[in-house]
């Protein structure tokens, strides 16, 4: 018998964050057996080499059919087609989590397809760089850093929490060296929509709004330096991942966007009436409580 927590891990989607799971895990000794699931062969045959995976499939029913815990780490915008898959191949004693930076969105797909909801205890690890696919994954990146599980409640299940289920996958969650804490999935969206999505968007719109600024005689990149660097390191994120994440958290999104209009027409008004006061004000408020951020915190979660 293995003496892994964890004897068959199937990984669905390999990337960074699949991919960081299953070295941590590996590390910790926490797995016996890691089989990959994905779409593109070269990414896959990459974490074979690199030791991430033992085994990997194109097909979900042959990775999870003895699977002991499925870890879905796929964007967004591929849940459906996923646990569509798993609604016909998930075998009885395998639990599920997840990964997806919305859990709203996670847990309206899981009541779509699943029929025993008890054993997905759905996860959202507050760590990532901009980066993607599995050679990008290393095994410290979630060290520390929070892990917010929104295992579904009563009013959801009828009544069916296993709380087995959400020990389980707390204890993994642990063993990659994430603070593991709970909450509701609504509370989760609205947080993240303002600390992580709304800069997403944020960053991708202002390198828009500077690229239109430029023409070929006037290249405003040219002069850019750290301030801009690190205002929009994570306008290099994955496009298409943060499509879905937008897309998957919309309705909390477009408050946070126009919470942001209302900031910046303040400032427009003050700038147009030369009102430094109010300027001043604006920018004092937010040192105090950026700096108030990093005191507390570290500048991270
Ligand atoms: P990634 O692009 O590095 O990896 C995603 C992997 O999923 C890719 O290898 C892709 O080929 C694979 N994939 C896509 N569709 C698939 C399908 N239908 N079946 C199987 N595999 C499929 O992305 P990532 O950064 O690892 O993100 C994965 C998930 O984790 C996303 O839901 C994201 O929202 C979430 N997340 C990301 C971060 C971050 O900072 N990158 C942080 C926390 C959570």
């Amino acid at each position: 018998m293995s003496e892994h927590p964890i004897k068959h891990l199937a990984v669905i989607g390999v990337g960074l964050i699949g991919g960081s799971v299953a070295r941590a895990l590996k590390h910790a000794g926490f797995v016996g057996r890691v089989t990959g699931v994905g779409r593109s062969r070269e990414n896959l045959d990459r974490a074979r080499e690199l030791g991430i995976i033992d085994h990997w499939t194109h097909d979900i029913a042959e990775a999870v059919h003895d699977a002991d815990m499925v870890l879905i780490a796929v964007p967004m915008g591929a849940y459906d087609k996923v646990f569509a898959e798993l609604a016909t191949s998930l075998p009885e004693h395998a639990l599920i989590t997840d990964a997806g930076s919305t859990k709203q969105h996670a847990m309206d797909v899981a009541r779509r397809y699943l029929s025993d909801l008890s054993r997905f205890v759905p996860a959202h690890p507050i760590a990532g760089t901009e980066q993607s696919g599995a050679e990008a994954s290393f095994a410290e990146l979630f060290e520390d850093r929070l892990c917010i599980l929104t295992p579904l409640g009563d009013k959801d299940m009828g009544g069916v929490v296993d709380k087995k289920a959400i020990d389980a996958v707390e204890a993994m969650w642990m063993a990659t060296g994430s603070r593991v804490i709970q909450m509701d999935a609504a509370s989760h969206d609205d947080f993240l929509a303002s600390v992580s999505h709304l800069p997403h968007l944020a960053a991708f719109a202002l390198v828009n709004a500077v690229r239109k600024q430029g023409d070929e005689a006037h290249d405003p990149f040219q002069f850019a330096a750290g301030g801009f660097r690190d205002f929009t390191r994570i306008a290099s994120s994955s496009p298409e991942m943060w499509r879905d994440i937008a897309l998957s958290n919309s309705a909390a999104l477009v408050d946070k966007i126009s919470a942001l209009q209302t900031e910046l027409a303040d400032m427009k008004t003050a700038l147009s009436s030369g009102d430094g006061e109010r300027l001043l004000e604006t920018f004092s408020a937010a040192k105090k409580a950026r700096d108030a951020w990093l005191e507390e915190h570290g500048g991270s979660l």
